[in-house]
């Protein structure tokens, strides 16, 4: 049973602040969350990380949320996006009665805010006229997460979200009206969804539909209440070896360097071999986001790929330069040592 409750919030802020850098996954400089709880209560989920109450338990419904975000906005620069992806879902079920997103995108559009929207609620097919109109004036992305193919596991995983295949329609619909669309594969889960069949089909999946990008990241586990639950979840899914955890996470939050190196050089490879992106492409927020921010990004996703592929120095050198450029700080004479120079050179209006 989940409890609503409508409420009126005092003040703000709505937004996080400013990143201090750039993120890779969702090109945000804020995030932003609507409603608090998420009524689908995935099981590896985040989320039951910071709430002290079972997560789909009670959706706290901010209904002057929209008003509030509105003035917030005169202080955020344009070029910045906003990413709402922060613990609990957009579209879950109480969209369709409050509609309080769907008044934040609408306060977007008004200001011309570049955002993104990670959801698995299919309810945001409703809202593509509004995306379209966001996207054709600055920027809207969609994306969802997608863990795995197999009915069974998923059932298991995230047993109130809606079904894989569904998720895939929403996102071929989206992407017919000519959104961009990404999948976010989070977590990977270690035995259950990182072998090499699993990620192909999800892959194959994406690519049949046109996706833009697919990214991941690993399983977090950062307290004992949130391991127990995950092992609670494992014992339903796989006859695993709890020694098998235990050798990769250790006593901490995420699976050691050695395993998440291993798996992303592997990852990229065969996404690489299929013609997938592993981060959202240039095309996608070129000359759409404020240029520094847009050459970090470059930068970023330069530095994954160095990272992946064993160039440690490089990929030191271009975090480093993402984060200087990031803030206001661009030094030619730097930027010119890497490989991406002549595009930086363009973003950046930098004369030879
Ligand atoms: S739908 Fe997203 S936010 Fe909601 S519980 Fe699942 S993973 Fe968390």
């Amino acid at each position: 049973m989940t409890y609503y409750f409508r409420e009126n919030l005092l003040s703000g802020p709505i937004l996080s602040p400013r990143r201090p850098t750039i993120n890779e996954f969702f090109l945000s400089s804020y995030t932003m969350s609507i409603y608090v709880g998420c009524e689908m209560g995935c099981s590896y989920c985040d989320g039951w990380v910071y709430s002290p109450r079972p997560l789909n338990e009670t959706i706290h419904v901010p209904l002057n949320l929209p008003q509030l975000l509105a003035e917030e906005l005169t202080t955020v620069n344009r070029g910045d996006l906003i990413a709402i992806t922060a613990l609990s879902d957009p579209y879950q079920p109480a969209e369709q009665t409050y509609r309080i997103t769907r008044q934040v995108l609408q306060v977007f559009a008004d200001a011309e805010q570049p955002c993104l929207i990670l959801t698995k609620g299919l309810g945001i097919v409703d809202d593509i006229p509004l995306l379209q109109h966001m996207n054709e004036r600055s920027l809207a992305i969609v994306m969802t997460t997608l863990v795995t193919m197999d009915r069974q596991v998923a059932e298991r995983l995230e047993a109130k979200s809606p079904a894989t295949h569904l998720r895939l329609e929403m996102l071929a619909a989206l992407k017919r009206a000519g959104i961009p669309v990404g999948v976010a594969m989070v977590p990977i889960i270690p035995y259950v969804n990182d072998t090499i069949t699993a990620t192909r089909a999800l892959l194959r999946a994406c690519a049949e539909i046109g996706v833009d990008f697919v990214i991941w990241d690993y399983l977090n586990i950062p307290d004992e209440r949130h391991r127990m639950r995950i092992n609670e979840t494992l014992v339903r899914i796989v006859s695993y070896l709890p020694g098998y955890y235990r050798d990769i996470y250790g006593n901490e939050a995420l699976p050691n360097t050695q395993y998440r190196a291993e798996r992303d050089a592997e990852l990229l490879t065969r996404w690489d071999s299929m013609n997938i992106e592993a981060r959202a492409p240039h095309r996608l927020f070129a000359n759409r986001l404020n240029p520094c921010n847009e050459a970090a990004l470059l930068l970023k996703h330069m530095a994954f790929r160095d990272m992946a592929y064993g160039r440690m120095h490089m990929a030191a050198f271009h975090r480093q330069m993402a984060d200087q450029v990031y803030g206001g700080n661009i030094q030619p004479a730097l930027l010119e040592r890497s490989p991406l120079y002549a595009t930086l050179q363009q973003v950046l209006h930098l004369t030879n």
